[in-house]
């Protein structure tokens, strides 16, 4: 039997190929990116930053700081992100909280993708 030396599939839209390597990290970027400019997330946000206004992370030491970002509590890197999206747990965090996790997150994903860079 002839070995299919390709390991790319087409996707629906065939100017994007969908990546079978990997963790589809990318692909669900660019979802995620749809889904938070709709108008049911920016309804979310706005109802949890009323219902909890402050970090919850400056809180803990302590300090009162606006909120900004409703953030995901587990996070993206699970699989199963799309099931939490709109139903959450969130929690509200300032810029510079939201950052620091998001980068420690990035960091756990490419240690779990095999230490590549991407
Ligand atoms: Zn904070």
């Amino acid at each position: 039997m002839k070995m299919r030396r390709s390991i790319v599939l087409r996707a629906r839209t065939p100017a994007r190929p969908l990546r079978v390597l990997g963790d589809g990290y990318s692909d669900d970027l660019q979802l995620r990116k749809k889904w938070y400019s709709t108008r049911r997330w920016k309804k979310i946000r706005a109802a949890h930053l009323a219902s909890s206004p402050w970090c919850v992370r400056c809180a803990r030491e302590g300090i009162r700081t606006a909120a900004r970002v409703v953030d995901h509590v587990q996070g993206h890197i699970d699989a199963s992100w799309r099931e939490r999206f709109w139903s959450g747990p969130f929690m509200s965090l300032c810029t510079n909280c939201h950052n620091a996790k998001t980068g420690r997150e990035t960091q756990a994903r490419r240690r779990a993708a095999g230490g590549g860079v991407r």
